[in-house]
């Protein structure tokens, strides 16, 4: 297939990006290159004769009209997002813009392309979106497909609209849609502002480990790469107008996660006395912040036969050894806007 996937120079598109072309796909990456973007996550791709590179907003219709013609894609995943929870509650005003007028303008050129086409049925549009849209759980239950909506902040208000605009077009103009929901990912080139590599990093530099709140608020752990495998295969195989949650079937709490991560460090590279774990410092909590996620990966699992492949203790030792092996990337990044700092508490 010739796949458009928008924000693959992020963590999660550049691992679609490239999972894509090593399956013989073609892709046309579309992307505005944000402080989040990195174009050395698909450099491995970059000279392949199926990849393409589109420097653009999806908030910019023209050139979308534009990409559309020139690359004619037979399916667009859409990834393109603001996607740093902290960060909305700082300045929610891209995340509005981005997540919500951006997918509008994105399902707007599709349709049209779709349309001047003769609405070919095996069109897709593929909506990546997260299981904060479902809000929070207590210690019992997951979120299935049919869980109600409530989002709880303004990065999940903005994905849950942005879910509803999809379905929308979906409805109303039959545009060919899915869409999934997944929980927390992680792995290699996770942008250095998020908890896994924030704390590896922060670990390597014996600098403060630092938990929101009491660390017990709990997440499902899927490994990126399980990720970009689940939603290839979603594509090709998912049901018209469905969503599907994918999960890793790893829930632990932050404060396990962190332990998890130190233990790993104190095996590969040892610190001159004691664990890394002395390093861990509670810190004020996250304004609203969720206390439970859980999916229920019965759809994606029965109807598809997908199972994550690793568990999050074996993909948190890739992802280590990864950070271990690539300090070159990882220390780029930690100059860029807000990296480092303390965002999103309550003034
Ligand atoms: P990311 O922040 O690492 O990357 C986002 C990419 O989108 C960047 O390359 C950025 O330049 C690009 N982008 C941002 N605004 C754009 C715009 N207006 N036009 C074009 N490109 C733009 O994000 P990620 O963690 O890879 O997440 C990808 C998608 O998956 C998002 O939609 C996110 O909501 C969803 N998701 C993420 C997680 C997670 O754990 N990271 C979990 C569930 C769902």
């Amino acid at each position: 297939m010739k796949l458009l996937v928008t924000g693959g120079c992020g963590f999660i598109g550049s691992a679609v990006v490239r999972l894509a072309i090593a399956r013989g796909h073609a892709v046309i990456n579309l992307d505005a290159l944000t402080y989040a973007a990195c174009p050395d996550n698909v450099a491995e791709v970059a000279e392949d004769p199926g990849y393409a590179f589109e420097h653009a907003d999806i908030r910019d219709r023209v050139a979308l009209d534009r990409i559309f013609e020139a690359h004619t894609p037979d399916a667009v995943m859409h990834l393109a997002a603001e996607s740093h929870v902290d960060r909305s509650i700082d300045g929610p005003g891209t995340f509005i813009e981005t997540n919500i007028t951006g997918t509008y303008q994105l399902l707007e050129a599709a349709r049209a392309f779709w349309v001047r086409h003769g609405k070919p049925e095996d069109f897709r549009f593929h909506h990546i979106s997260t299981d904060e849209v479902f809000g929070t759980l207590g210690a019992e239950g997951q979120f299935t497909e049919d869980t109600r909506y409530d989002p709880r902040s303004p990065y999940s208000a903005s994905k849950a609209a942005s879910d509803h605009l999809v379905r929308a077009w979906n409805e109303t103009y039959g545009l060919p849609v899915i869409l999934s929901n997944c929980s927390n990912n992680y792995g290699p080139f996770h942008f250095p502002e998020k908890l896994v590599p924030v704390i590896i990093l922060n670990a390597l530099d014996e600098k403060p480990l630092p938990i929101y709140g009491d660390g017990s608020n709990v997440r499902d752990w899927l490994y990126v790469e399980d990720h970009a495998d689940a939603l290839l295969l979603v594509l090709e195989k998912g049901k018209l107008g469905r969503s599907y949650n994918i999960g890793g079937e790893n829930e632990r709490s932050n404060l396990e996660l962190v332990r998890t991560i130190c233990a790993i460090l104190d095996e590969k590279r040892p610190r001159d006395e004691g664990s890394y774990a002395d390093l861990i410092e509670f810190v004020a909590d996250r304004p609203g912040h969720d206390a439970r996620y859980a999916i229920d990966p019965e759809r994606i699992r029965e109807e598809l036969g997908w199972r994550p492949s690793v568990t999050v203790e074996e993909g948190l030792a890739r992802t280590v050894d990864w950070y271990l092996m690539n300090e070159g990337w990882w220390r780029a990044l930690q100059d860029r806007d807000g990296v480092g700092a303390r965002l999103g508490v309550r003034p």
